[in-house]
């Protein structure tokens, strides 16, 4: 007979056996938390609390509908153009989150005489958005625009050509040389789809993504988008293009049509929060200060990080048991640092993936590289125990 929770519970175990096994867990108040995506510090800000209790009669719980149906409102109207604005694009949708959006907009636009071009540390949802998409995948080695190139001329369609990157990895906190891969898009017809979740307030002049971080001009063949869950500190996420663009994926984005509106709360929420991330670049600047900061002040102490001017930076440690072994071991000292292991991140790359947000202050992060190195020379002496 079919017992369910038997064949799970092995699965269970292998994941267990593995040091893969993941547990969701609330962190104390008084834990330094340096593993959120919440750069800027906005998801407990209270001028925007302050105004979501100021006007929070005029707003519904809930969105009621699909927002073809009858769950768009005024204010995701109001977000979308003031998110449109910012990245000096035609137009603007938003969505249930950056999951939703890139399984959906990737589907939607490609059929399967197309080729995506897709970077190999691209974001999960990436990955799942071809994988649903019934275009042929080619993958290139990260950020290398020479491999790109060769497999661009290599492949040939009578379908279209759509590069994916991630503006800002978000295991690595690198950047995509995103005006090398536009360049090269442009030489062999390709669009290209930059995923900004976490280059969004973080890098381009007031926070507005990769494309502006390298003078780019938005065009109809590049489609931005990017997540309101990092750096604006609240839900959903957006894609940014030309007007055509937007109206077709309103027409055609599966996970726009089949799902249920965001609630109008949430997408007041996302505004104001956006309106100060645009408004006061201090926080951005503060944050890159801070992240800088870390990266040095472990570096000077030996400790091989890797920085490349985000707040996020990773120390990589092989072996998904090290990686844990620090994680427990420093939140026994006070702080929160996730260890991100596979299939996040390819074998053998198990890490301390650090974030820096606003709120942390110089104090916390000295701390925090004391801890490290305290526990890296017991590593490295095989004197860390569970
Ligand atoms: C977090 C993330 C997403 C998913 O966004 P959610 O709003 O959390 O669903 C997509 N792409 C990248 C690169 C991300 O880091």
């Amino acid at each position: 007979m079919l017992n369910l929770d038997e064949i799970l519970s092995q699965k269970l175990q292998e994941i267990k056996q593995k040091n893969r096994y993941r547990t969701r867990l609330i962190l104390n108040e008084n834990i330094v938390n340096f593993s959120s995506n919440d750069y800027l510090s906005l998801k407990d800000n209270p001028i925007t609390k302050q105004k979501l209790i100021h006007n929070i009669d005029k707003l519904s719980l809930g969105s009621g509908a699909s927002v073809l149906v009858s769950g768009y409102h005024l204010i995701q109207k109001e977000l979308e153009k003031f998110i449109s604005k910012f990245k000096q694009t035609e137009d603007c949708i938003v969505v249930g989150s950056g999951y939703m959006a890139n399984i959906g907009l990737i589907q939607a636009i490609s059929d399967e005489e197309d080729i995506i071009f897709s970077d190999e540390l691209n974001h999960a949802s990436i990955i799942d958005g071809i994988r649903i998409s019934k275009a042929k995948k080619v993958i290139y080695k990260h950020c290398d625009v020479e491999d790109l190139e060769e497999k661009l001329k290599k492949y040939h369609t009578k379908g279209k050509k759509i590069i994916i990157t991630d503006g800002v990895f978000s295991m690595e906190g690198d950047i995509a040389p995103l005006d090398k891969i536009i360049e090269i898009s442009k030489k062999y017809d390709a669009v290209v789809i930059v995923d900004d979740a976490h280059a969004t307030g973080i890098i381009g002049e007031e926070g507005r993504g990769s494309l502006n971080y390298f003078n780019l001009i938005p065009d109809s063949n590049i489609i931005q988008m990017g997540t309101l869950s990092k750096a604006v500190g609240s839900y959903g996420a957006f894609i940014c293009g030309s007007r055509i663009l937007i109206d077709y994926l309103v027409n055609t984005m599966r996970s726009v049509i089949f799902t249920t509106g965001l609630s109008p709360v949430q997408n007041f929420i996302s505004l104001e929060n956006f309106k100060i991330l645009a408004k006061e670049d201090f926080r951005r600047k503060e944050v890159l200060e801070k992240s800088k900061y870390l990266a040095n002040s472990l570096k000077n102490k030996g400790i091989d990080v890797r920085f490349f001017g985000t707040p996020i930076i990773s120390l990589i440690v092989g072996k998904e048991e090290n990686a844990i072994k620090l994680r427990d071991r420093l939140l026994e000292k006070g702080f929160f640092v996730q260890a991100i292991r596979p299939p996040t991140v390819p074998e053998g790359t198990s890490r301390l993936r650090i974030t820096i947000n606003y709120n942390h202050s110089y104090e916390d992060i000295e701390r925090l590289c004391e801890a490290i190195d305290e526990l890296m020379r017991l590593l490295q002496k095989s004197r860390l125990s569970f």
